[in-house]
């Protein structure tokens, strides 16, 4: 039950110092990030293509303060598209966007974000490939699904993340499977009330089949979110019944996770998107990553007492 404690200290600027500062930290963040600088990141994406894998690029920040950073956060953006503009990989190497790294939550922030993704899927266009934009806490949904259905007037590719743990979010899959949009399911990260979201880890299994089933019988293109080998087998079964051939939906997880798994399905001729964060501003990312998994928890809480 330690997952919950982890995802409210990703909020804590005290213990964010305690995190950041620990010795061991760093080897666990490198299991997780592709490194803090853009070269780093596109040394990733290289060994990554070299093995058959397509890439969506985070540039990590969330939960931005104030105008200046939102358009830094944009400006980091604006020089991805255009490093990756220049290794040809078109499409194989989308881009993963947070809203609130755009200013989402500041006063007026729906329509800062807006202006500042704006200019990103037009930069991400120019490269040849398209956005996807990340879903955060639940106070987030409306204003991300809106900004999606603006930004795909013009470029219809832009894709959204819908989040199984949301009672919502079947009405959300049925809604944007109609409108053939590119989709990310996921299960979801954040710490949710049961007012609005299962907490059951069944029922949100359950809920993320109910909404697989959608996707894929619906116009648009599934991309399904997980590591969980049960969901990846549903997934190919969905797919198969819906007459979908392996170009007409595709598989994501995270760099770092299941990495014999992602190159298992590359072999049977699946389209794979690796999820690659790099940055600074790693650490509500890490800390996400640490509370899915119990054993990450006692692993990292155990290093602290052994080095710290
Ligand atoms: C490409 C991608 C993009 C995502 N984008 C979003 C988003 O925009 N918004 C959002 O809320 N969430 C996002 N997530 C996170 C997601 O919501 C889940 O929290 C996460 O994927 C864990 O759920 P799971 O489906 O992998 O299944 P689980 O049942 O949690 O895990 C299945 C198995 O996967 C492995 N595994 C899972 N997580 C870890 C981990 N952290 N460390 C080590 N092994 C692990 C373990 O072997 C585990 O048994 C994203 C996930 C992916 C793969």
């Amino acid at each position: 039950m330690l997952g919950p404690v982890f995802l409210a200290a990703a909020r804590s600027s005290g213990i964010r110092r305690v995190v950041s500062a620990a010795p061991v930290t760093r080897a666990m963040v490198d299991r997780f990030v592709a490194g803090e600088e853009l070269a780093d990141c596109l040394a990733v994406v290289s060994a990554l293509e070299q093995r058959g894998l397509r890439v969506t690029v985070d540039h990590l920040g969330e939960d931005t303060r104030d105008k200046q950073e939102a358009q830094r956060n944009r400006d980091a953006y604006l020089a991805l598209a255009e490093a990756l503009a220049g290794t040809g990989m078109g499409e194989r190497a989308e881009l993963s966007v947070k809203l609130s790294a755009f200013g989402q939550a500041l006063p007026g922030g729906h329509d800062i974000a807006l202006a500042n993704v704006s200019e990103v899927v037009e930069a991400a266009a120019a490269a040849g490939t398209a956005v996807t934009l990340d879903m955060e806490d639940h106070t987030t949904v409306d204003s991300t699904l809106a900004i999606h259905a603006e930004l795909r007037k013009r470029f219809p590719e832009t894709g959204a993340v819908l989040q199984s743990y949301l009672f919502r979010s079947e009405d959300d899959c049925r809604a944007l499977a109609e409108g053939g949009a590119r989709v990310r399911l996921v299960k979801g990260a954040y710490d949710e009330p049961a007012s609005v979201a299962f907490r059951d880890k069944r029922e949100v299994d359950r809920a993320f089949v109910r909404c697989l089933k959608l996707l894929m019988a619906g116009e648009g293109y599934p991309m399904v979110g997980s590591h969980d080998p049960r969901m990846v087998a549903i997934a190919q079964e969905l797919a198969r019944r819906a007459d979908r051939k392996p170009g007409e939906y595709e598989f994501q997880m995270l760099f770092g996770i299941r990495e014999a798994e992602q190159q298992r399905l590359v072999a049977e001729g699946h389209r794979m998107r690796v999820y690659v964060p790099y940055g600074t501003d790693w650490y509500g990312y890490f800390m996400r990553r640490l509370a899915e998994r119990p054993a990450n928890v006692a692993f990292f809480l155990r290093s602290l007492v052994t080095n710290g």
